[in-house]
C-alpha cells in the first residue's frame, strides 16, 4: 500500500501544479481583453476630439464664407448709395449699410472665437495622439508578451499533463478512479498527509486507534472529517520491506 501512496502523492504535486497553471492561464485572456479595452477608451477620446476639430473647421468656413457674402453686400450697397434720389432714402440705406456692418464686426469676433478653440483642440488633440500612439507600442508589447507566455504555458502544461498519465499507469485502476473522484469533490486536493496524528488537509486529530492503523500502511484510511486519502508523511522508512 505504502509504494501507492507515495505514488498518488506524487501524482498530487503534479495535479496541484496543473491546477494552479490551469488558473494562471486563464487569467491571461482576461488580462488581454482588460488591455484592449483600456487602449480603446484612449482611442474612442482621441476620436472624440478628432470630431470635434472637424466640426469645428466646418463651422468655421460657413462663417468665413457667409462674412464674405455680407461684405460683398455691404460694397454693393455703398456703391449705390450715390445713384439714390431722396434725402429719407439716402438716411435708411445708410444706417442698412451701418447695422450690416456691425453685424459682420460680430462674425468677424465669431470666427476668432472659433480659430481660438480650433487652435486650442489642435494642441490638445496632438497630445493626445502622441500619446496613444505611444501606447499603442506599449500595448502590442505587453499583448505579444502575454501572447509568447500563453504559448509557453500550453507547452509547459502540456508536458505536465504528460507526466501525469506516465504516473497514472503505475496506479492500480480502482485506487486512481477513487482519487480521481476525491479531487472533484474535496477542491482538486485528493490526498492529505498526516503529521503528529493530524490530517494536514482538514487538521483534524485523528484518533489514536486510526493513527496506528494508518502507520501500519496496509490499508486504504480516509480520514473521517473530509474523506481524504490519508498518507502518513514519515511512514517512508517504516515502509521500507513491506
Ligand atoms: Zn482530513
Amino acid at each position: 500500500m505504502r509504494v501507492h501512496l507515495e505514488r498518488l502523492a506524487a501524482l498530487q504535486v503534479v495535479d496541484l501544479k496543473i491546477q494552479e497553471m490551469e488558473r494562471e492561464r486563464e487569467e491571461i485572456p482576461q488580462r488581454i481583453a482588460s488591455l484592449e479595452e483600456d487602449f480603446k477608451k484612449e482611442e474612442v477620446e482621441v476620436l472624440a476630439q478628432r470630431t470635434e476639430l472637424e466640426k469645428l473647421q466646418k463651422e468655421r468656413r460657413q462663417k468665413e464664407k457667409d462674412l464674405e457674402e455680407e461684405v460683398d453686400r455691404v460694397k454693393k450697397a455703398e456703391a449705390r448709395v450715390f445713384e439714390i434720389k431722396t434725402n429719407k432714402e439716402y438716411q435708411a440705406v445708410l444706417k442698412e449699410i451701418e447695422s450690416a456692418k456691425k453685424l459682420n464686426r460680430q462674425r468677424e469676433e465669431e470666427i476668432l472665437g472659433i480659430l481660438e478653440r480650433i487652435e486650442e483642440v489642435q494642441k490638445n488633440l496632438s497630445k493626445k495622439e502622441k500619446n496613444l500612439e505611444a501606447k499603442r507600442k506599449e500595448f502590442q508589447k505587453q499583448i505579444n508578451e502575454l501572447q509568447k507566455k500563453a504559448a509557453s504555458f500550453d507547452q509547459e502544461m502540456a508536458g505536465e499533463v504528460r507526466e501525469r498519465q506516465e504516473r497514472e499507469k503505475k496506479i492500480p485502476s480502482d485506487l486512481l478512479n477513487k482519487y480521481r473522484r476525491l479531487l472533484e469533490k474535496r477542491q482538486g486536493i485528493a490526498i492529505a498527509k498526516v503529521q503528529n496524528g493530524v490530517c494536514q488537509a482538514c487538521h483534524m486529530n485523528l484518533r489514536p486507534q486510526l493513527h496506528i492503523e494508518l502507520q501500519k500502511q496496509v490499508a486504504l484510511i480516509l480520514c473521517p472529517n473530509c474523506s481524504r486519502i490519508l498518507f502518513w508523511a514519515n511512514g517512508l522508512d517504516k515502509a521500507k520491506g513491506t
